[in-house]
């Protein structure tokens, strides 16, 4: 018999996308632990710079006028995820999103807008190149959090560079924000940092609560209703990364520091079967002087070169389908690390990346650490990266050629919205033309892994016969993604961990 410290209806692991378990299992009336294993609440959910969910036809964006449906919503995420998931947790995805903003809206700490971005595959059936299908939250003044705005983690530039926090919450942390401003007027919830999920309590096959660590004391929390697991990914653990056969190295990934794994072996523990546990969002990652590469796009000019000074992917593709092309490059041994973007002077010495996530140091940095390089010709510039010379001057006069003609004949950039997105629908292809030339080194970043706990559409814990653990739920990074080996659309991973951290809840009002 376990001697409970505390009791409460729902316990909830991870202050990311599960803070939308710990909402909605308050605003039911139930009560509510969140521990959060780190000093800070929000996860990954609070490094992303958009907030973006992928939730078709929500009320947001049906008061834009778009006029999408379920159906076609559907006919894509079918048509690029494949059976590689079950079909009806694609479906409860793609349908059920709508519904939580829906919820969500009827309380007025909950603001959201459009953010046109477009699906990731876009000559997939029913694509939607508008980008109506993904909507971001409102930014919320950090005043408005009180006390609580310091707790909020991030942004990327505080964390990883020591800027201060800024006044105004955006994208992601906006959406922790506005959970935790809501969470406030519930007193049947309380909010625990350093308090890591460490095992679950498990008797007779049913799951009765947890222990959690905190402040390095072991604590018994009984959950009458349930236990949530929405602590992210395992990306932060080399041991498990190397396990599990995970792609790129814990050093280069962009979740935080609490993102171990300690949620899946706990799971795993309790008898719950995995799936996908081999695969991660991926993207190219920007090397910084910390020795860190770090998840970055929006390229407006630039190539990628191997060591033979050739190009091997289309740059302007989704982060997680130019993620994975670089992965299949290395793995097939035409790529080693780092490779790099060549681009030339049009905007200067520091490479034309709009979105460097983690905000770019000072250029004299980034040349001091040999990451960057400046020559006068392409021929130089291959001497000092140790990439073959005459190659690289065929490549870019290659490419130059098709950038005038607007037509990428060897690895399609520009073929699909996506590409185009950030060049205003016009080709972004670029020539490489004006001296002096640049070199910027570049490795593979992730935003998390996805790979986890198998689940059914209520979010309940499955064995591996199927069967739910009582008493188990899983959601986000925690769970096995539902979009399988793929990304369909900006979104997707805080979309999953608020639809099934809330799905989990609404089933357990019912237990
Ligand atoms: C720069 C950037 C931009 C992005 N933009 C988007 C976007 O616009 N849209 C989108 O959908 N995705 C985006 N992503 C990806 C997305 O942010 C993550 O995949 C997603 O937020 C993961 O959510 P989660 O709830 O599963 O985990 P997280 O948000 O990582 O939260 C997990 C939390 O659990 C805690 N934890 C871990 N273990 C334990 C434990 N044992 N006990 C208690 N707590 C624990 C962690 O400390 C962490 O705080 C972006 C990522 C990055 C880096």
């Amino acid at each position: 018999m376990t001697d409970w410290n505390e009791e409460v209806d729902v316990l909830v692991a991870g202050s990311g996308g599960g803070l939308a378990g710990a909402y909605t299992a308050a605003r039911e009336g139930l009560s509510v632990a969140v521990v959060e294993a780190t000093e800070k609440f929000g996860g990954t959910t609070s490094y992303s710079g958009g907030g973006g969910m992928w939730f078709p036809c929500n009320p947001v964006l049906r008061r834009a006028g778009v006029d999408d449906t379920f159906e076609d919503a559907l006919t894509y995420f079918r048509a690029v995820v494949g059976d590689r998931t079950p079909a009806p947790m694609q479906e409860t995805y793609v349908r059920n999103g709508a519904k939580v903003i829906e919820y969500l809206e009827q309380d007025d700490a909950f603001l959201f807008q459009t953010f046109p971005w477009p699906d990731y595959f876009g000559k997939a059936p029913k694509a939607r190149l508008d980008g109506n299908r993904h909507i971001i939250p409102k930014p919320l003044k950090a005043a408005k959090l009180g006390d609580l705005s310091e707790s909020v983690r991030g942004p990327l530039g505080t964390d990883r560079n020591g800027e201060p926090q800024p006044d105004y919450l955006v994208g992601g942390r906006a959406l922790i924000g506005r959970f935790l401003l809501a969470l406030t007027k519930y007193p049947n919830v309380s909010l625990h940092l350093n308090s890591a999920l460490v095992e679950l309590v498990v008797r007779d096959g049913a799951v009765l609560g947890a222990i959690v660590e905190r402040d390095g004391a072991r604590v018994a929390i009984r959950a009458r209703k349930g236990v949530l697991l929405a602590a992210g990914g395992f990306e932060g653990n080399a041991e498990m990364r190397e396990r599990y056969a995970v792609p790129g190295e814990a050093r280069d990934t962009m979740g935080p520091w609490g993102n171990q794994g300690r949620a899946h072996e706990a799971g795993i523990a309790a008898g719950a079967d995995t799936d996908l546990m081999d695969q991660a969002w991926w993207s190219p990652g920007l090397i910084h002087p910390d020795g860190r590469a770090a998840f970055a796009l929006w390229f407006t000019g630039g190539i990628f070169v191997n060591q033979a000074g050739e190009r091997f992917v289309n740059e302007s593709a989704a982060y997680d389908r130019l993620g994975r092309g670089i992965i299949e490059a290395i793995q097939a041994g035409t790529v080693a690390l780092p490779f790099w973007m060549i681009y030339d002077d049009a905007e200067g010495a520091v490479p034309p990346i709009k979105a460097s996530n983690v905000p770019m140091r000072d250029a004299q940095e980034y040349v001091r650490a040999g990451l960057w390089h400046t020559a006068d010709t392409l021929e130089e510039l291959a001497a000092k990266i140790g990439v073959h010379a005459e190659t690289l001057v065929a490549t870019v006069a290659r490419f130059n050629k098709q950038a005038e003609a607007g037509v990428d004949e060897d690895y399609g950039r520009g073929d699909e919205a996506y590409d185009r997105a950030f060049s205003q629908g016009e080709s972004p292809l670029t020539p490489i033309a004006r001296g002096p030339f640049h070199a910027a080194a570049f490795g593979i970043s992730d935003l998390g892994t996805k790979g986890g706990l198998r689940t059914d559409t209520a979010a309940r814990v499955l064995t591996e016969s199927g069967e739910p653990i009582p008493g188990l739920y899983a959601a986000g990074n925690t769970m096995a993604a539902v979009s399988g080996t793929v990304y369909p659309g900006g979104g997707n991973p805080i979309g999953a961990s608020v639809l099934f951290s809330h799905l989990a809840a609404l089933d357990m009002t019912t237990r």
